[in-house]
């Protein structure tokens, strides 16, 4: 299976590709998450990027594009990917495409488009807290009288993205708006795209997937848990 996760900031698009990578046994991609890394570890990327991604602005293409065709010319990417967050402009999608096609997958690729409500999403977004060990997200209720990580253990890990503040979400849906969203209309021209309402209880989304998913490949999809 090989996915593409699309759908504004905040929407759940990290959220799925965790619970699908584990039950389709791929791996999954987030541009994000690799960025972030880099400014963790100081890379000449992470310092490049950091800047870029506290105002939420997006990276330059060419530097995404590098970053996806060494993630999925990678061996763990042979069975399929579940890509979050990218493409992200129409010049990341034409030179995925052609990635697609010189890696001989493009009949196999699904663009997942998860549906939303922008105001409730500022506020999903505002109140969302991020552990700098495991990267797992939390909604700050969930967390606020606890010291240890419930996914990783870490102690004192919880952080609130710069880019998760009101005045940059704002900006991060503006830039989605113009830059992403016209994305949907390209793989929508190729029959590529399942929506799914994206304001259901987590293991519905899930749920709808998946059915898409068999509806429109035609095979039943094998999951492992
Ligand atoms: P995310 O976790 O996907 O919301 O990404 C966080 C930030 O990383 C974005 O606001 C961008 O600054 C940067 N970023 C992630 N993926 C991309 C991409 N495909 N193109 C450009 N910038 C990206």
């Amino acid at each position: 299976m090989h996915l593409i996760l699309f759908g504004s900031p905040g929407v759940g698009k990290g959220t799925q590709a965790k619970i699908l990578s584990s039950k389709l046994g791929i791996p999954h991609i987030s541009t994000g998450d690799i960025l972030r890394t880099a400014v963790k570890e100081q890379t000449a990327l992470g310092i490049k990027a950091l800047k870029i991604m506290s105002s939420g602005e997006l990276v330059s293409d060419e530097i995404m594009i590098g970053i996806i065709r060494e993630a999925l010319t990678d061996q763990k990417c042979s069975n399929g990917f579940i890509l979050d967050g990218f493409p992200r402009t129409l010049a990341q999608a034409t030179a995925f495409d052609e990635l697609l096609r010189e890696l001989n997958i493009m009949g196999k690729i699904f663009l997942v488009s998860l549906m939303t409500n922008e105001e409730e999403l500022i506020l999903r977004l505002t109140n969302r807290r991020a552990c700098s060990k495991c990267q797992e997200i939390f909604n700050y209720h969930e967390i606020k009288d606890k010291d240890v990580c419930p996914n990783c253990g870490a102690i004192n890990s919880f952080y609130h993205r710069s880019d998760d503040k009101e005045e940059v979400i704002r900006n991060r849906f503006k830039i989605f708006q113009s830059a992403t969203f016209p994305l949907l209309e390209h793989y929508e021209k190729m029959g590529k795209v399942i929506s799914v309402d994206g304001f259901q209880p987590v293991e519905k989304v899930t749920e709808d997937i998946l059915n898409y998913l068999a509806m429109k490949s035609g095979k039943k999809i094998a999951i492992s848990a």
